[in-house]
């Protein structure tokens, strides 16, 4: 079996593995504690923050752990909105959002807040312009993502920071950037971004452990009640050992970089060129998207049946992105970028992994041709 899902999640890199068992074998001190078990876990928590703040160049003290990206994006516009309310209760951010973003921003609508959701174009993105045309005196906070979890269209958020903090510097930027880092070079200072997320098992780390970058000087009114740990704006006990770990698969990924996307969006244009000849599949992501992501659909059959048929066949995609694929509604985004109901209901995605190789694209698309031949004759008409 052959896993095509790496937007989902990724098999954790054996060096980082080694990392955190080594660690939870030998060091379970609390870093808040004052005595050596302490002290220890805290220097490998000073050590990880500035790895993983040199991985996205930034400094050590603007990174805060969390639970992962889904925390991270609560706190970031939770925590934002609430802190800066007394400037307004505007929001913007796109239709095409992760649900952690979408479902945080509808929170504070249900509580009178306006949220502007940006229409994407038909191939799953905003400008800088759409953005900034419908700035408001009392727009508090801007979140989007860098790259579409389930398309693979990237966001210009560099351009987007530049415009926006051109006209309205007081304005906060969130950018979701889950699924471009590793994957794209990624500067969230340069891009002027107040506020960052990132999930470590996207790129080999471990489940459960993320960041949020917070630029010097933004402050956030904190989610959890507790101790004062994160700068006091995440209470809990640091998970040192997971925490090391997301350090290192950041720097693995971080320093592969160029090489990967070199590397596997050769993958990714052997399939979109593939997938454009299969006649029933229609494409949902291009050439110019990010390099691991390629998202088609297979509007005559439904979403789970060509998954379980490419299983069989002996290859792991995805319906939709791994929090929605439970859902037995049409793809938000999908319909956000113009598809019809059939389209964004047979929504797949293929996600490709440092470790995939030529031999593993001839096979996914010897499947594909494989299993819409099998499916041919059961397809809605
Ligand atoms: N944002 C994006 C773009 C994602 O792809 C994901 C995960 O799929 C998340 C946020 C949430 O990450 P996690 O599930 O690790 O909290």
């Amino acid at each position: 079996m052959k896993y095509f899902d790496y937007a989902a999640t990724t098999p954790p890199h054996p060096d980082v593995v080694r990392t955190i068992s080594e660690i939870m074998e030998t060091q379970f001190g609390n870093a808040s504690s004052i005595h050596g078990y302490g002290e220890r876990a805290d220097q490998l928590l000073r050590r990880a923050r500035a790895g993983c703040a040199a991985a996205i160049g930034v400094k050590a003290d603007e990174i805060i752990f969390t639970s992962g990206a889904t925390e991270s994006n609560n706190l970031a516009i939770k925590g934002a909105a609430l802190r800066y309310a007394s400037r307004g209760k505007h929001i913007i951010t796109t239709a095409a959002e992760h649900a952690s973003v979408y479902e945080s921003v509808l929170q504070f609508q249900q509580w009178g807040w306006d949220v502007t959701f940006l229409p994407v174009d038909s191939g799953g993105m905003v400008t800088a312009e759409q953005v900034t045309d419908v700035l408001r005196s009392d727009t508090v906070l801007v979140s989007l993502m860098h790259v579409n979890n389930e398309t693979g269209a990237v966001h210009p958020v560099q351009e987007i920071g530049r415009q926006l903090k051109q006209k309205a510097p007081k304005v906060l930027f969130h950018v979701d950037g889950v699924q471009g880092f590793g994957k794209l070079p990624v500067a969230p200072a340069r891009w002027q971004a107040d506020l960052y997320s990132l999930s470590a098992h996207k790129v080999r780390g471990p489940k459960g452990t993320g960041l949020l970058y917070v630029r010097d000087g933004v402050e956030l009114t904190p989610l959890l009640s507790g101790g004062s740990q994160e700068h006091g704006l995440r209470a809990g006990t640091e998970n040192v050992a997971m925490i090391v770990g997301m350090a290192k698969a950041m720097r693995i990924a971080s320093e592969a970089q160029p090489d990967f996307a070199r590397r596997i969006q050769v993958l990714r244009d052997r399939m979109i060129d593939t997938i454009a000849v299969i006649p029933g599949l229609e494409l949902n992501s291009t050439k110019d998207g990010a390099p691991h992501i390629v998202n088609f659909s297979y509007p005559g059959m439904k979403a789970e049946v060509a998954l379980h048929t490419l299983e069989q066949l002996g290859c792991t995609v995805s319906t939709q992105s791994a929090c929605s694929s439970r859902s037995a509604e049409p793809s938000r985004v999908l319909l956000a970028m113009g598809r019809d109901a059939a389209c964004a209901a047979g929504g797949l995605r293929i996600s490709f992994g440092d470790e995939h190789t030529e031999e593993d694209a001839a096979m996914l698309e010897q499947a594909l041709h494989q299993m819409v031949a099998q499916l041919r004759p059961l397809e809605r008409r």
